[in-house]
């Protein structure tokens, strides 16, 4: 079996965990024909290494391979193969967690061991959960007169086509692997080639654990060009993508001008978070403070507009300042390091131009605002106030740890200062008036809307998105339905 080129890269602290860095196309670890891309340690902006990238040979390769292995094995092997398949990966990705997180952190600059304990430890939970679906997903038999019978078949898609972001290089590939491969799928994953290592690590678990060849192919390269092509490929039944509303709209063309092959998009968001006059204004700056700061900003459902009722706005500001200045910045590889820097020197020139823009706008920068330290990517997090959601910073995503904080009246208005946005993923309120709850959350035009907490993910529980938000769902049962179509079959009866 051709294994490409092994790479040891190495953490600040000395470990050293090796990496494939060719294209895995039918179970191989094969050279690319695109250029050679450099990913970068975006804690010391120092490359971590170069990895191969595809060009449209090397996709048309991975095309053809999932075609084949979805018409020659995965689509003939009994569902409850692909759930113990699923599961054995899973348990492997338990064996190697620390090396899964070590890269996640290297290649994105999260902290490891959030990268351990939330997004690899919740992706092999979303593998658990979807193995266990993999022999569940049935159709349905619909009486309809005497001598006919009909009968639903809940199958398959054929080649999932996925693209994805580098916000969290394993799990968002991780959503859409687990619930494509459980409905019997098969999968051309293109990884951010900002963050290409995570997944050619779970690549070598995908072959060890024994999936057929072709049923899961990884490549990295350049969106513009890898991910343009896939996403106009004839081939590929379904994409999923989890990035921009502007290279959201790009796929919907690539869908358009091709073969009309089905979407899913998650894109991004605004999302804000209400704070009553008559909720625990300490649970509310927690949970606030987590809904934006997480990841460092970088999450599409962040809560980046805090809306606060007038009466307790310099309340829940002092708390919410004092739980920020708790925030510890610093190499990724530490174990008190909550935030690390941002993904790269283009996202981190955007956000220190946003908070730019924001003070020009006239809001007021009540905390942090500059760079952090003279290396590596990092911002200070950053409290805006005397904010108005007719401002930039209210209306555009900012991708970064920036909070926009306004107050509001009565809750009419923030519900209104809430929706007046052309996103919709998520919402929240913070409140202790049961009705006020119920309100707001039927009021809300976001897919999530968290009530007293913030930033709450379950692999059990739908995700995605309103408006420019995107649409499809990832999680829970309702992913099933984004990776399955259903056939009616009718039966005349010929009788005796
Ligand atoms: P992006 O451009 O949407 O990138 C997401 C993925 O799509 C990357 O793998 C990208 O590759 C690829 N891509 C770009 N153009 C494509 C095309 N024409 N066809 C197919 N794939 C394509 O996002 P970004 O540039 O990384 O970040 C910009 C902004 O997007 C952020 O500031 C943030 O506002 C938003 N964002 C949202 C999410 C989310 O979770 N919803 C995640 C990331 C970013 P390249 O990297 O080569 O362009
Ligand atoms: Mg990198």
């Amino acid at each position: 079996m051709t294994q490409g080129d092994i790479q040891t890269v190495k953490t600040s602290k000395g470990q050293e965990v090796k990496v494939h860095t060719h294209l895995f196309i039918n179970n191989e670890f094969v050279p690319g024909h695109g250029p050679l891309i450099e990913t970068i340690n975006p804690a010391t902006e120092e490359v971590i290494c170069s990895v191969h990238s595809a060009d449209e040979s090397d996709v048309d390769a991975a095309v053809q391979a999932a075609k084949n292995a979805y018409k020659d094995t995965w689509r003939k092997l009994a569902p409850a193969e692909r759930g113990r398949l699923i599961h054995k990966l899973a348990d492997l990705m338990e064996r190697d967690k620390e090396e899964i997180a070590t890269l996640d952190a290297l290649d994105n600059g999260k902290a490891f061991w959030i990268a351990r304990d939330v997004d690899v430890t919740d992706s092999i939970a979303c593998f658990r959960y979807f193995a266990g679906w993999a022999d569940k997903i049935h159709g349905k038999t619909i009486d309809t007169t005497f001598d006919k019978m009909c009968y639903t078949r809940h199958e398959a898609l054929g080649v999932v086509g996925a693209v994805i972001p580098w916000n969290y290089p394993t799990m968002m590939a991780v959503w859409k692997f687990a619930p494509a491969l459980a409905a019997g799928n098969t999968i051309v994953m293109k990884t951010s080639e900002i963050t290409p290592l995570p997944l050619y690590k779970l690549a070598e678990l995908f072959q060890e654990a024994g999936f057929p060849a072709g049923v899961v192919n990884i490549i990295t390269g350049y969106g513009a060009t890898t991910g343009a092509y896939l996403s106009s490929h004839k081939g590929i039944s379904k994409m999923a993508f989890t990035g921009s509303t502007l290279t959201g709209r790009k796929i919907m063309e690539g869908s358009a001008g091709s073969n009309l092959k089905k979407l899913q998009l998650e894109l991004g968001g605004k999302s804000a978070q209400i704070v009553c006059a008559d909720a625990d204004l300490a649970n509310a700056a927690v949970h606030a403070h987590g809904g934006i700061f997480n990841n460092h900003g970088q999450s599409c459902n962040a809560g980046s507009r805090i809306l606060v009722q007038e009466e307790v706005y310099d309340k829940f500001l002092e708390l919410f300042i004092a739980e920020t200045k708790k925030i510890v910045l610093g190499d990724p590889f530490n174990d008190d390091t909550f935030q690390g820097p941002q993904i790269n020197k283009a996202q981190f020139e955007k956000i220190l131009n946003y908070i730019k823009i924001g003070q020009d706008e006239g809001a007021t920068v009540a905390l942090g605002g500059k760079r952090w330290g003279d290396k590596g990517y990092f911002i200070e997090p950053t409290i805006l106030t005397n904010c108005k959601n007719n401002m930039r910073v209210m209306q555009e995503e900012i991708f970064g740890p920036v909070v926009c904080i306004a107050t509001f009246k009565t809750i009419e208005e923030a519900i209104e200062m809430a929706n007046d946005s052309d996103y919709g993923l998520a919402g929240g309120v913070y409140t202790s008036n049961l009705d006020t709850a119920i309100t707001v959350t039927n009021e809300l035009q976001a897919g999530t809307v968290w009530v007293n907490c913030f930033d709450v993910f379950d692999q059990s529980t739908p995700f995605g998105g309103y408006k420019q938000s995107g649409f499809g769902k990832e999680l829970g049962k309702y992913a099933l339905q984004e990776y399955t179509q259903v056939k009616v079959v009718k039966i005349q009866r010929l009788g005796l």
